[in-house]
């Protein structure tokens, strides 16, 4: 059995992490006065997303004179959500606290998180920014587009501008940990739960060092994520855009035959050779909407873990390479 740090543990930070060697000093620096003022056990629980640069190395040595650091190390890059349910599934406190590594999110606000939760029995505390001056006007752009997506597409219960810096209750992370969902999006799984919940605002602050780990790229996947996960209205596009275009060629229909009786009929290559790359276009768009949701079907049905857990160090085996046969105690099976 797995050896874990007493059931006591009152709250479990948890910080995904991602070739954060530059901003991770600065981490420790501000988030371990506040967690040593809190007057409660705790972990702070890092999950190194399989990170290529001294990440790991400097957590070791973080480790050495902080017990309650505890380092979980996934065996590959396997993406933020997946590093935060790596967290989640381990993490023991009887309330759990998800932080980003690069210090956007402060960890001032922890105490006011959890003095709110218990005071009021919430089970949710969403950090809230208030004001995102310090991100680029992209990502302020794309966040805004984002969020107003998202809250049309999966409900207003969504909170407009809630990242992942959020406190969950023990009794909501294992309501997520029931879940069956793969590639999980928990800024819009947490409000789908429903639980009771609060608020708490803070400032954005710039990235306090290093480079963003979301380029457009992966935020295009997480929105695809976001949007195949919680609605099925771009299924719905179809039929719609079929609608459309039938209305239309009962229009052109009119003119054709008007055309045709005219004896007008000869040009026209124009409008033909527009309307059938017109048509191509659409039906191309609505199989690729189709080939996502059946993507995400594909990927339940073989329900393979999203990450793999290489070492935890709360484990006794811990800094040791698992013999082949016990590496499937290694693998949750499922996130
Ligand atoms: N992260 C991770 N795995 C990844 C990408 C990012 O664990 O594959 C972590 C990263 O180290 C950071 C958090 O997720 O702690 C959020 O990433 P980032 O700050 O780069 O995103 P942004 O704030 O720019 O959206
Ligand atoms: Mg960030």
């Amino acid at each position: 059995m797995r050896e874990v740090p007493e059931p006591t543990t009152v709250l479990s930070v948890v910080v995904p992490m991602y070739n954060e060697e530059a901003a991770l000093p600065a981490l420790v620096c501000r988030l371990r006065p506040v967690l040593s003022d809190l007057g409660v056990p705790y972990e702070l629980v890092a999950v190194d997303d399989g990170s290529s640069d001294r990440t790991a190395e400097l957590l070791a040595a973080f480790r050495t004179g902080w017990p309650e650091l505890r380092v979980i190390a996934l065996r590959r890059n396997s993406g933020h959500q997946a590093a935060l349910t790596a967290g989640l599934d381990r993490a023991v406190g009887a309330y759990v606290v998800s932080l980003d590594a690069d210090l956007q999110d402060p960890p001032e606000k922890i105490p006011e998180m959890l003095e709110l939760a218990r005071a009021e029995g919430l089970d949710i505390v969403y950090g809230v920014r208030a004001d995102r001056s310090s991100d680029t006007r992209f990502k302020r752009w794309t966040a805004g587009v984002y969020y107003r997506l998202m809250r049309r597409l999966a409900g207003h219960s969504v909170p407009a501008q809630a990242g992942d810096f959020r406190l969950l209750s023990r009794a909501a992370v294992d309501a997520l940990k029931e879940l069956p969902d793969q590639q999980r999006v928990y800024r819009l799984l947490v409000p789908w739960l429903g639980f009771p919940s609060g608020e708490v605002t803070y400032e954005r602050a710039p990235r306090s060092a290093g480079t963003t780990k979301y380029p457009l790229s992966r935020m295009i996947r997480l929105t695809v994520d976001s949007v195949t996960g919680f609605s099925a209205a771009p299924l719905r596009l179809a039929t719609w855009l079929g609608t459309g275009a039938f209305l239309i060629c009962l229009v052109l229909l009119v003119y054709t035959l008007g055309a045709y009786a005219l004896g007008l009929t000869v040009p026209g290559w124009t409008s033909l050779f527009t309307g059938v790359v017109f048509i191509g276009a659409v039906q191309l768009i609505c199989l690729g909407l189709l080939g996502e949701y059946v993507a995400r079907i594909y990927t339940a049905v073989q329900n393979r873990p999203t990450y793999f857990v290489g070492h935890d160090s709360a484990e006794p085996r811990a800094g040791r390479v698992p013999a082949p046969t016990a590496a499937r105690e290694d693998v949750l099976t499922r996130e």
